[in-house]
């Protein structure tokens, strides 16, 4: 049973060995323990440190132990045999080099060990100077991706960090320059009429256009505030100059609560709050806000009104009601996407359809790319969505497609 040992160029030894000259670490893995000797030794002489085990249970502790730069195992083994050994350790190390050995070769078990990325597949006996030569190329290919994935760590900290904000600034920039709001329409399914407008920022950096990506740039940069001012003030002056009898519903980051602009009563947008609905993501951490249960009624002193985005997508759960009380909900799209097709999603929908009704509450379906899907929304109740189905976002203001 399971005992590991240590091999070196004078053979097998017990314990574990310092390898501060060798040619890297090696589990060599096979239940015949004359078998493992030889092999061990042939290693141990071309100058790698060998530890030995004799069966797949016992391997799998060893690699959880500690880190190899070559697994060689045979396939045959009682219990745990080479195969599953294989997959347990990609479970926890996707990049050791996994060489298998059998004494009886067959198509399926070459195919499983191709599967689940063996590096080789040897035929026993396995010559010596064979087994020196895969492991010597084994060793290497592991310590060139150890190589690669460190200077990927190396670089991603670094963009992450100090080495990119002059860049990221500049981008930035870029982005402010070129930024300008786009809306989608929110239809009521039953009238055929559009009811609101959501207002989704776009900009021309090619690396920030999605809207998430610019919110983390300005994030990084300390600019959130100063971003979610601009779209605010954006949105303000389309109102005053393309004026539309529609709500309109701007999204806010967490952050921008804080802002004293928002509540300002001369700020421009407050002078359109009674048709402005505000989408509080429920993705945000809204506790971390001082005074939101004050925020919030300022606002709607202002005649803002306010909704919780992207309900359902597995954030903070339903805690945003009690701090916001929102008279609208939106419902994520990843609870939308193939409704139709999903009983559970449609229970789901149909508790949230009728919760909102009880509470009085409006709700809108986001993310609706099919009729199906558009139906089935129906079916439990609901009316108010948006969607693909409908329209994309775009310049004010687009004309809905109702379709059949
Ligand atoms: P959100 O507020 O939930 O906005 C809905 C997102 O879904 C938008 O993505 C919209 O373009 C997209 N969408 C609409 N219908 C469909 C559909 O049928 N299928 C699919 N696959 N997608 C659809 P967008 O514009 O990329 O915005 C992503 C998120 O970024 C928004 O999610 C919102 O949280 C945030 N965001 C966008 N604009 C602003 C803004 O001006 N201010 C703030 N604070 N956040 C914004
Ligand atoms: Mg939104
Ligand atoms: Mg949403």
């Amino acid at each position: 049973m399971g005992a590991t040992s240590v091999a070196s160029a004078d053979g097998p030894r017990d314990g574990l060995e310092g390898d501060a000259t060798g040619r890297g670490q090696i589990l060599l893995v096979d239940d015949e323990h004359s078998i493992a000797r030889a092999y061990a030794r042939t290693l141990g002489a071309a100058g790698f440190t060998v530890e030995t085990a004799h069966d797949g249970a016992s391997a799998a502790a060893a690699t959880r132990a500690r880190k190899f730069d070559v697994i060689v195992s045979d396939i045959t083994m009682p219990g745990m045999n080479g195969l599953e050994l294989l997959r347990l350790v990609r479970e926890h190390d996707l990049d050791v080099p996994f060489v298998l050995m059998t004494g009886g070769p067959a198509i399926d078990s070459a195919v499983r060990a191709m599967e689940y990325g063996a590096l080789r597949y040897l035929i026993k006996p396995v010559a010596p100077a064979e087994l020196e030569e895969v492991v010597t190329r084994a060793v290497r290919l592991h310590q060139m991706a150890r190589i690669k994935r460190e200077a990927l760590e190396i670089y991603r900290l670094e963009g992450k960090a100090l080495g990119d904000r002059a860049g990221l600034e500049a981008r930035f920039a870029h982005a402010m320059e070129t930024l300008w709001i786009a809306y989608q329409p929110i239809v009521s399914w039953s009238r055929r009429s559009t009811f609101a407008y959501e207002a989704l920022v776009r900009n021309e950096e090619a690396t920030l256009r999605s809207p998430p990506d610019l919110f983390e740039a300005a994030e990084r940069l300390g600019r959130l505030q100063e971003l979610g001012r601009t779209v605010r003030d954006r949105v303000a002056r389309t109102l005053d100059e393309q004026p539309t009898s529609e709500l309109i519903f701007v999204n806010l980051h967490a952050m921008e609560l804080a802002d004293d602009s928002l509540i300002a009563p001369d700020a421009p947008l407050s002078r359109h709050a009674r048709r402005v609905v505000l989408e509080v993501t429920e993705r945000a951490p809204l506790e971390q806000i001082r005074d939101v249960t004050a925020r919030v009624a300022q606002l709607r002193a202002l005649g803002y009104r306010i909704a919780v985005d992207d309900l359902g997508a597995g954030y903070a759960g339903l805690t945003s009601f009690a701090h916001l009380e929102p008279e609208v909900v939106k419902v994520d799209m990843s609870l939308i996407r193939g409704i139709d097709l999903s009983p559970m999603k449609q229970k789901l929908l149909g508790s949230i359809v009728g919760l909102c009704r009880d509470l009085g509450i409006e709700i809108i379906a986001e993310g609706i790319e099919t009729e199906a899907e558009r139906d089935a929304l129906v079916k439990v109740g609901g009316d108010l969505c948006q969607g693909y189905l409908f329209a994309r976002p775009d310049r004010p203001w687009a004309v809905t497609n109702f379709g059949s």
